[in-house]
């Protein structure tokens, strides 16, 4: 019976061991019988799965850009439309951070020159309050109608001129990561000249729809961009890439990242519903010993609901999804450049391993 049970807890060590691939001298540099049940344990607990969890903030481009297109319906220059998108943006901020939580919020003009002008202190206090201040860039906002055909240099410095301007309406020098400009194939060569390092919410905006080929919970680093049709460089990782992506979790609709617009899909409710079942697959199949990561997006304005009760949809979320998962260790709250850098330790102490 004792060699029975030696021979189990061998094969449960061997087993961990080799899915960490360290360590594997010291099963053998021990007698078994006495060592047994304290390294059982910390393997079960080394074993666990865990879920990076974050949420992002879009600012989208409404008014005219700092390069001089006019863009989306309604104007940030107006001190209205800035306020209220401001304090819903506030709003969610302090919900979230009540659940011990902080997002990545992205940001461009002119919502960031509008702040500059108005001294309007919003991207720097949400910097104050733990929130990474990254990039919402809407290629045709800062490019104009046909920004495929600009040079990477071109794509280049209106990045930098976005973040310039991030940076004097927050006071964030490090910015690291970028959402848009999915149609670019040259993207992330744009985004590395520019100083990013992490992208994710990849989806076509003409169709709002995800290609299922970049859905999953490993991040990799792409070897190039996509026109919206070949995905071949995007899902080939390159360990030299300059560009950590985050796929968005175990997603099986394409149109996850729109859905929560259609009110023929049951509005707020329904798509909440959606991420439980999403969050909940994602976690099933989260790998021990991997970077797992699932995110999802918030619009300024977006799932209001009832006036009396703001955001009361998000905020039954994070209460009975998300804060019991993060209590039990399955879900840890993540910004997005602390995902990437989860996964640059793997990578590091996994040299050659494949990351999806
Ligand atoms: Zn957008």
């Amino acid at each position: 019976m004792k060699t029975k049970i030696s021979m189990i807890v061998l094969v449960v060590m061997t087993l961990i061991l080799s899915a960490c691939g360290t360590g594997v001298a010291a099963a053998g540099s021990q007698p078994i019988e006495t060592a047994a049940q304290p390294q059982v344990q910390e393997a079960e607990v080394e074993s666990q799965a865990v879920l990076l969890f974050g949420i992002g903030m879009h600012i989208e481009p409404l008014g005219e850009t700092a390069q001089g297109f006019p863009s989306g319906k309604g104007d940030y220059h107006q001190a209205p439309l800035f306020e209220r998108h401001g304090q819903d943006i506030l709003a969610v901020a302090d919900m979230v951070e009540a659940h011990d939580g902080r997002m990545t919020i992205q940001a461009q003009s002119p919502f960031t020159s509008a702040a500059i002008e108005s001294g309007n202190s919003i991207l720097a206090d949400l910097a104050v309050r733990g929130h990474e201040i990254a990039l919402h860039f809407h290629e045709d906002a800062h490019l104009g109608k046909n920004s495929s055909a600009r040079s990477v240099q071109e794509w280049c410095d209106a990045m930098k001129q976005e973040m310039m301007l991030i940076t004097q309406a927050s006071g964030v020098t490090d910015i690291r990561y970028w959402s848009g400009g999915n149609l670019y194939p040259r993207l992330f060569e744009a985004a590395a000249c520019a100083g990013l390092d992490v992208n994710s919410d990849w989806k076509n905006p003409q169709t709002q729809t995800t290609d299922l080929a970049l859905v999953g919970l490993h991040p990799w680093r792409p070897s190039g961009g996509t026109d919206g049709t070949d995905f071949s460089l995007f899902v080939q990782p390159d360990p030299n890439g300059a560009v950590v992506f985050l796929p968005e979790g175990q997603y099986d609709k394409n149109n996850f990242g729109s859905m929560r617009r259609s009110d023929a899909a049951g509005g707020d409710e329904a798509y909440f519903e959606y991420l439980k079942q999403s969050l909940y697959a994602s976690l099933e199949a989260a790998e021990a010993g991997k970077v797992n990561v699932f995110h999802f997006t918030i619009h300024p304005g977006e799932f209001r609901g009832d006036p009396q009760n703001p955001f009361a949809v998000i905020e039954k979320f994070l209460t009975e999804v998300v804060d019991p998962l993060v209590a039990s260790g399955q879900v840890q709250w993540a910004t997005f450049p602390q995902m990437a850098d989860a996964y640059a330790a793997w990578e590091a102490a996994h040299p050659g391993a494949e990351p999806r």
